[in-house]
């Protein structure tokens, strides 16, 4: 039997199944806080595109004293000059725009997809925390950022346009990142927030939270001179940018708890915005550390894709492959193996541990139509 027609079989098998569930609660076992961010999923919305805007106007725009900016950046502020900036970017890297079927693990309890494109809880889990926390009377300015996605244009753009909305922030707080225990201290090749503060907030939230320097980049590296700390957290996503992505729901619940505990009047901000930190890579020379043979293999097979990339840059060719193959004395062939990605290794084994899943029935369709059976 091939792979689709036992889903379809199963499909068929869990049919009654589903529409009881969907009589019970909403479509799925997901408890009220889950459906809203599963929900929130359904929409592919890539930078300025039609689901984004219906996105964020469903569920941004409504938050209380929401406001916009010439961009398209939402703000919302809590509380009487708060010292705190929470922010999340409201676009995805979908190819498409539109609306998507989110699946449910009951048994991990994570949402995943089955399709070509990822879930987008890159960064919808960070506005559903932000969300979240606005409810909870959390006080802070909430910055739901526009095409962070392509460069940070959002944020870019309030550094130059609107700096006067961070008057007296002196910590701004990205929900953007992988895992579960990151607190971002470097992001964008340079510092964003100080070591004190980092493993002072770690420990604030408890649990695998940890100081971590490997950050890429969200927004809040746009603002590192203008807020003294700025860092980034893991909201429990895995995997984001790709169809393997899913979000833990367990971990983010974890992280919105710890937040709704943390004692924001102490925390102390101590980093300069204005001072250039030895360790930022524009401030120094840059150095060739050489690889040794067993490193180089190590980050290969832990990274075939990266590799490919660095040897097509190269411009490695089959006669290179040839002349390395014959003097290394390898026997290994090289075939070029057109199915890898579609029937590789990782969907076969998601497929085993996706086994019990439940199907999350808040499909609807661009117009907002539902489709639920
Ligand atoms: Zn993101």
């Amino acid at each position: 039997m091939t792979r689709q027609s036992f889903m379809n079989l199963w499909g068929r098998v869990t049919a009654p199944l589903r529409k009881q569930n969907t009589q019970r609660h909403g479509g799925s076992h997901l408890v009220e806080r889950h459906a809203e961010l599963a929900e929130m999923l359904t929409y592919m919305r890539p930078a300025y595109s039609v689901a984004e805007d219906q996105f964020t106007s469903r569920f941004v725009d409504v938050l209380p004293g929401c406001e916009m900016d010439a961009f398209g950046n939402r703000y919302v502020t809590v509380g009487d000059k708060p010292r705190v900036m929470f922010s999340g970017h409201t676009d995805t890297v979908h190819s498409v725009s539109g609306r998507q079927k989110i699946f449910h693990d009951t048994e991990l309890n994570q949402l995943f997809k089955n399709d070509t494109e990822c879930l987008g809880a890159d960064d919808g889990t960070g506005v559903w925390i932000m969300m979240n926390l606005i409810r909870a009377g959390v006080p802070g300015l909430y910055i739901f950022h526009q095409a962070e996605e392509c460069g940070g244009q959002g944020s870019s753009y309030i550094a130059k346009e609107e700096k006067h909305r961070l008057d007296g922030i002196e910590f701004a707080i990205a929900f953007d990142r992988r895992g579960n225990g990151d607190v971002i201290s470097h992001q964008a090749g340079g510092r964003c927030c100080s070591d004190a503060f980092a493993t002072d907030f770690a420990e604030r939230l408890g649990g695998k939270y940890k100081p971590c320097d490997g950050g890429v980049f969200t927004d809040t590296a746009n603002y590192t001179h203008l807020i003294s700390e700025c860092t980034n957290l893991s909201v429990g996503y895995y995997n984001e940018h790709s169809k393997h992505e899913y979000q833990d729901l367990n971990e983010a619940d974890e992280l919105l708890t710890a937040l709704l505990a943390v004692d924001w009047d102490t925390l102390v901000a101590s980093r300069d915005p204005k001072e250039i930190d030895e360790h930022d890579w524009y401030n120094v020379e840059p150095v060739e550390i050489e690889m040794g043979y067993d490193e180089l293999l190590q980050l290969t097979m832990n990274n075939p894709t990266l590799a490919a990339d660095i040897l097509f840059d190269l411009g490695c060719t089959f006669r290179d492959y040839e002349y390395a193959k014959r003097t290394s004395g390898s026997t290994f062939d090289l075939q070029v193996r057109g199915d890898v990605m579609d029937d590789g290794y990782i969907e076969d084994l998601e497929d085993d541990e996706r086994f019990i899943k439940d199907e999350y029935d808040g499909y609807a369709d661009i117009d907002g139509n539902r489709l639920d059976s």
